[in-house]
């Protein structure tokens, strides 16, 4: 199957959803393709207290289907499925999704996002999933009454630690330094919450656990103090990695230039991307603020700016 459409999207996080609101209203029938987590990264956040427009705060996942009934509702065209690959050399553009259908688009905006990172430590992959996962609120309740660590020091980690004390018996923080980077709210929360202990300067060396058979869990944490040089294994049933994330743009390498981090690189001001008719918005192009409002904005000038493009 092949279509032709005016402007593709690919990702639906507050950057895509906004885009199509844009092209939506300015009539330029925008065809979204939502990816394998429709919602993005705020769909796997419990409490958002700074998106404008919920005074007593919200979660994640309401905001992000109040944004998708508000693109819906104006006209974008959503479908569930994964952009696989992408011809950016001539225009209109070659897309293909879920490696068979073909979209031939005149404008293509890249609002792909980005995912968690991880450490990388020895015995990690064996854990993951039976006890080591980086979305506190998709596995927390796994751990009720249990023993948790977050590592990390930016806002992801205070929210997820948070989160954890809720349910958790005890939640520790692990961070590489003697100050968080987090915003000073949360740092004050985490601070007042009795169960959650902070372990400062201390960076985590492997997930210690035990293995029968198929069965596999997680026993502790090893950590080693970077100012001392001490290591002891934290004891704990739970590993939560909230380090920062990587964006999502190994689709368009070779295609689109990105800086050595895979940050799609717009011109300053634009959401113009280094191939004239592909515009990139959203965390996947922004390595500084990485913030919903803010990927909700930058999907808007994307909309603007491709909209533009199809009338010239
Ligand atoms: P982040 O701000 O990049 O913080 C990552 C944390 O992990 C830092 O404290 C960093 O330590 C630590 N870290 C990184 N690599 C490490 C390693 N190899 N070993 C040990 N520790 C390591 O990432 P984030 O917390 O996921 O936040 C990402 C963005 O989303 C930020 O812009 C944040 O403001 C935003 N966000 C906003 C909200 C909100 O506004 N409600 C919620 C979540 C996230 P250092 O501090 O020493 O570098």
């Amino acid at each position: 199957m092949s279509e032709h459409v005016k402007c593709l999207i690919i990702g639906s996080g507050p950057a895509g959803y906004t885009a199509g609101i844009y092209l939506s209203r300015a009539e330029m029938n925008p065809l979204l393709i939502e990816g394998m987590q429709p919602g993005g990264q705020l769909t796997i956040t419990n409490e958002v207290e700074n998106f404008p427009g919920y005074p007593g705060g919200s979660s994640g996942p309401v905001i992000m289907e109040d944004i998708r009934q508000q693109a819906l509702r104006v006209g974008t065209e959503m479908r569930t499925g994964m952009v696989t690959s992408v011809d950016f050399s001539s225009r209109p553009f070659h897309c293909i999704v879920d490696n068979e259908d073909e979209i031939v688009a005149d404008t293509v905006i890249v609002a792909t996002g980005a995912n968690a990172r991880w450490l990388g430590l020895p015995s990690e992959q064996k854990f993951r999933g039976f006890g080591v996962s980086t979305c506190a609120t998709c596995d927390g309740n796994f751990f009720r009454n249990r023993t948790t660590v977050v590592i990390g020091g930016g806002d992801t980690a205070l929210e997820d630690a948070l989160y954890l004390s809720k349910l958790c018996t005890k939640v520790y923080i692990v961070h590489r330094r003697d100050q968080f980077r987090g915003t000073m709210a949360l740092q004050k929360q985490v601070l007042a919450t009795v169960n959650i202990e902070v372990v400062w300067d201390t960076v985590p060396v492997d997930i210690v656990g035990e293995q029968q058979g198929f069965i596999k869990k997680v026993t502790g944490l090893q950590v080693k103090n970077v100012k001392s040089g001490e290591e002891k294994t934290l004891a704990v049933d739970g590993v939560f990695e909230a380090i920062g994330v990587t964006p999502v743009s190994d689709l368009f390498k070779g295609q689109l230039d990105m800086d050595e981090q895979g940050y799609i690189i717009t011109q300053p001001g634009t959401c113009r991307t280094s191939v004239e008719g592909v515009f990139a918005a959203g965390d996947v192009q922004d390595p500084n603020y990485r913030q919903a409002i803010i990927a909700a904005g930058t999907g808007a000038i994307a909309g603007i700016e491709a909209g533009r493009f199809l009338l010239a």
